[in-house]
């Protein structure tokens, strides 16, 4: 936390009020960094850690400029436009303008699929000061004449390393193109590579790059361990995990992720059938049925939720004491979201990963991008000894002798093949070049 505080920031005293309601009375780091140059009016590109207050970060000085700035609303126009990669993430950020501005006189409008149209056709319809979206259903909306969004004079792209890689980016560039020039634009991640951010830059003006520790992308508040299991042992594995968590009386609460939405269901449905209440959020559930498993979530009432990638990114429920990685994540920064739900807000949290013996190259990877080894947890009936030698040998591969003669000759830059019509040769230093006969 910074030293600084919300009262000394000059945000609009309806804005302290619900902030001194909220009891929030200290900025997270990436609010401290990142508020007084958007209240400048400057561009942004900040990367911060999952569960520190993003959300809260870009909200706060857009509801500060509305405040101070009040117009009339056009029909079918909005003033500030939020894109979020998935439907819950839109919800949250909705949600949280609502409680960021309950004491300002706005209007706001929630667009994302999976819902009939025509609710959020109405809600456009008076114009509106806050319009948060998904890529998808907005496009519709647009191509339909039901939204305009040339009076934009706010931009923010939440979570926009997952909505430039999951096969958003041409929606994205379509929806900028719709936007007027002349606009603040902040885009906000917990991991920025540097491809992506090549393409963030195309979305902003001399942007002020604000980043919180990015070379510890997890928060230390969160126990890390992984578990060495044969695949047929992770059943009653996460068995064992969620006896010891309590979590048949619900005190606390667990989001199991898997690699696939039939992982998932077939998960959901094996714990039930075991006594322990869960429900399934992914992409083919309908959004009513998805909300319905998140609110149980949220409120206590469904202790375990069961979720691929895409159906959980930027989720925030408090209450998360767990995280468990049924399935290893493929993708070494999904860890970082995946375990990022559990520890916000200041809070612990504990993040389990099952690993096979064929997941030790992916936990290789895990372990290389967030700069540290997870301690290993053996005291549990399943450990599979066998993946976890694999493993130790797998990590001190790079130094090791273990590379066969291509990948040695791939490695210093010489190609050990040699195809049909070809000779070696070799050049004045001894390498061997290939050339045609
Ligand atoms: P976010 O990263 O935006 O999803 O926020 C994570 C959690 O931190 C949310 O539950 C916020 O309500 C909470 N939060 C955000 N900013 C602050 C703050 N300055 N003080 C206390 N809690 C905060």
């Amino acid at each position: 936390m910074s030293s600084i505080k919300f009262e000394d920031l000059p945000l609009a005293e309806s804005l302290q009020r619900t902030l001194r309601k909220q009891d929030y009375t200290i900025p997270t780091p990436i609010q401290a960094q990142s508020i007084p140059a958007q209240l400048e009016g400057r561009d942004l590109i900040g990367c911060a850690q999952t569960g520190t207050g993003k959300t809260a970060a870009f909200a706060l000085p857009i509801l500060h400029h509305i405040s101070e700035n009040p117009k009339p609303l056009r029909r079918g126009r909005a003033r500030t436009l939020v894109l979020t990669p998935t439907r819950e993430l839109a919800i949250q950020v909705g949600k949280s303008f609502s409680t960021y501005g309950s004491n300002l006189r706005l209007r706001h409008a929630l667009v994302y699929g999976g819902v009939s149209q025509r609710p959020q056709v109405r809600d456009l319809e008076r114009g509106v000061d806050i319009l948060v979206a998904t890529p998808g259903r907005l496009m519709d909306l647009m191509q339909q004449g039901y939204i305009d969004l040339s009076d934009v004079e706010f931009l923010v792209l939440d979570e926009v390393d997952r909505m430039l890689d999951m096969g958003f980016v041409h929606d994205v560039r379509r929806i900028s193109k719709a936007l007027p020039p002349k606009r603040q634009t902040v885009l906000f991640s917990a991991t920025l590579t540097r491809d992506v951010e090549k393409i963030a830059d195309e979305y902003v003006t001399n942007p002020v790059r604000v980043s919180v520790t990015p070379e510890k992308p997890v928060l230390d508040s969160i126990h890390q361990e992984v578990c060495f299991v044969a695949q047929e042992n992770k059943m009653p594995l996460l068995q064992a995990y969620l006896r010891g968590q309590g979590d048949r009386s619900g005190i606390h609460s667990t989001i199991v992720f898997c690699r696939t939405k039939y992982g998932c269901e077939k998960l959901s449905k094996q714990l039930n059938k075991h006594g322990f209440r869960s429900d399934a959020i992914h992409g083919d559930k309908s959004q009513g049925a998805r909300q319905r498993a998140l609110n149980n979530f949220r409120s206590g009432k469904l202790p375990v939720l069961i979720a691929t990638d895409v159906a959980a990114r930027g989720i925030d429920v408090r209450s998360i004491s767990m995280v468990i990685n049924y399935d290893i994540p493929e993708a070494a920064d999904s860890y970082v979201h995946r375990i990022g739900r559990t520890a916000r807000a200041e809070a612990e949290g504990n993040a389990v990963t099952f690993c096979t013996i064929k997941d030790v190259g992916l936990l290789a990877q895990i372990e290389k991008f967030i700069g540290k080894k997870i301690d290993i947890d053996t005291d549990h009936p399943f450990h599979d000894a066998r993946a976890a030698d694999h493993s130790s040998h797998h990590s001190r591969r790079p130094q090791g002798k273990k590379y066969g003669a291509r990948q040695r000759a791939m490695r210093n830059g010489r190609p050990n093949v040699q195809y049909k019509g070809q000779f070696r040769k070799r050049d004045n230093r001894g390498r061997a070049r290939l050339g045609n006969r």
